[in-house]
């Protein structure tokens, strides 16, 4: 099997749908807050009344520049919009408010890694706008669909890719990738559990070298990264085996069973629907000029590539890098703490030891840390100029700075008696004694037995009741013993 899968190129188009997070609707003032009393947001705009007329956010517009410009891709200047006319029990309007032949955002990429850590770039094919519908619910009444319209309206960007993805691992890497952008340009919250980002996955298979695409089978109701990853691995597989069987694969809609791991028919694909699109006659087109771009620009956050590959000049591996880009929530509390100190990798240690363990302890996020980052750069500081070891810094110290993160390390530190000795006239003093204690060992040294160095240290730390730097210490040591 491995080797016919082999035979075969598989080819995967994705289509995001990500909820923003504007305070109010996409075309009317009601709020988008979530948890609401059912049909309680849902003004006569949002139900498409007669007589009513929808109004963009700019919000919305605001949100589609920002990740198009951090997407690199073209940004439209004439902006139409157009009703998709299509009927379901939870489209009050009867129909979709979105972007057709005007997209607001076209070509672009994403650069991410492979199934084998390279780097990849996909390219998007356009990015728009365009309103959620209400939700229906099927398993609250036992007789009844109930439906709440507090989601109609609420806008969305759809991201459509090109078919440029190889296999599962590429997708789950983009939709992560994704996922952080959204999270630090704060346009949405990018839970895929709560709906915020929504992906159907298209996918065909075709003989390797062949140029024509194969027919592709589209799986909807994913809702987590691995089930995306799952769902696309299996289908391949699933194509394979039904070319190799003599089937040809159909176009279908499927399903996705997280229990069985499999895809399962949703229903064939009837023939293109007729969405019967035309301009929205109730909405201007909105014009984006290039000094709006611009200042969208202008004011964009700091983007994940662009922490990473300063990080990377700092110094850090990719690993640390990697890490500290997470989120911008970390990256930010990096940011901080490296405002009071030059010691990148120490802070990056700070951050990837203690503090990631207490918070995996906690299943807690970085905002909920006790401590300020001022506060860790101050650890490092000790560390560096020989006050505390870095044993105490990270163990006792941190302990103690989490039970009162008020208080000010070097005084704490002094408290609990962590100040080490590095005053070298002082424990040149402790050196002396414990060289002179062993006069036959120093002998030994001399005669080329190295090993009794770390008799003469723990010498020093018993006579400095284990305050002696263990650095200035041992280069004491070695000094007076080479002597
Ligand atoms: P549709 O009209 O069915 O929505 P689109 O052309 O809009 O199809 O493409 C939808 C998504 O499917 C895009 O992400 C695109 O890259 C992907 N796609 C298109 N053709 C194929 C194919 N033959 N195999 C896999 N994915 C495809
Ligand atoms: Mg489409």
């Amino acid at each position: 099997m491995e080797d016919i899968l082999k035979s075969y190129e598989p080819v995967i188009g994705l289509e995001i749908h990500v909820q923003l997070n504007t305070a109010s609707k996409a075309y009317s003032s009601d709020a988008t807050s979530y948890g609401e009393e059912p049909n309680s947001k849902v003004s006569p705009i949002t139900l498409g009344h007669p007589g009513t007329l929808p109004m963009l956010n700019e919000g919305v517009l605001e949100s589609a520049v920002k990740l198009g410009v951090a997407c690199n891709c073209q940004i439209r200047e004439v902006n139409e919009f157009a009703r998709k006319n299509y009927f379901y029990a939870d489209l009050p309007k009867g129909y979709q408010i979105t972007q057709d032949k005007t997209p607001i955002c076209n070509g672009g990429f994403v650069e991410i890694k492979d199934a084998n850590g390279a780097d990849k770039k996909i390219n998007l094919t356009r990015i728009h706008m365009e309103e959620d519908s209400g939700k229906s619910s099927h398993d609250i009444d036992p007789f009844n669909t109930l439906i709440d319209l507090n989601r109609a309206g609420t806008p969305l960007l759809e991201i459509v890719s090109e078919p440029e993805f190889k296999d599962g691992t590429e997708a789950y890497n983009y939709l992560s990738e994704m996922r952080k952008l959204v999270r630090y340009l704060d346009i949405s919250d990018g839970n895929m559990e709560e709906g915020s980002l929504r992906c159907d996955v298209n996918i065909s298979v075709k003989p390797k070298g062949q140029k024509e695409f194969g027919t592709k089978v589209e799986v909807k109701n994913l809702n987590s990264f691995r089930n995306v990853q799952k769902s696309i691995d299996f289908e391949i597989k699933r194509q394979v085996e039904l070319i190799e069987s003599g089937g040809t694969v159909t176009q279908q809609t499927r399903t996705f069973d997280a229990g069985s791991g499999k895809t399962q028919v949703l229903r064939a694909k009837e023939d293109a629907h007729d969405y019967r699109y035309f301009n929205e006659p109730d909405l201007q087109p909105v014009i984006v000029k290039e000094d709006y771009i611009a200042s969208v620009k202008r004011n964009l956050p700091a983007l994940p590539k662009e922490l990473f590959a300063k990080y990377r000049k700092l110094k850090l591996s990719e690993y640390d890098a990697n890490l500290l880009t997470e989120s911008k929530e970390l990256a930010s509390y990096y940011e901080e703490i490296i405002e009071h100190t030059q010691n990148y990798k120490g802070a990056a240690n700070w951050i990837m030891g203690s503090i990631k363990s207490y918070l995996n302890e906690r299943a807690a996020s970085i905002a909920e840390f006790p401590l300020q980052a001022k506060t860790i750069a101050e650890l490092q500081i000790l560390v560096d100029a020989g006050k505390v070891s870095n044993s105490a810094a990270t163990g006792e110290l941190f302990k103690a700075l989490l039970e009162d993160p008020e208080a000010s390390p070097s005084e704490l530190a002094q408290k609990l008696n962590l100040i080490q000795e590095s005053n070298e006239d002082e424990l040149m003093a402790f050196v002396k004694q414990a060289l002179s204690k062993y006069p036959d060992k120093v002998e030994a040294y001399r005669n080329g037995k190295k090993g009794v160095q770390g008799l003469f240290m723990g010498e020093v730390m018993k006579l400095s009741k284990g305050k002696a730097d263990p650095k200035v210490a041992s280069k004491l040591v070695t000094q007076e013993l080479e002597k």
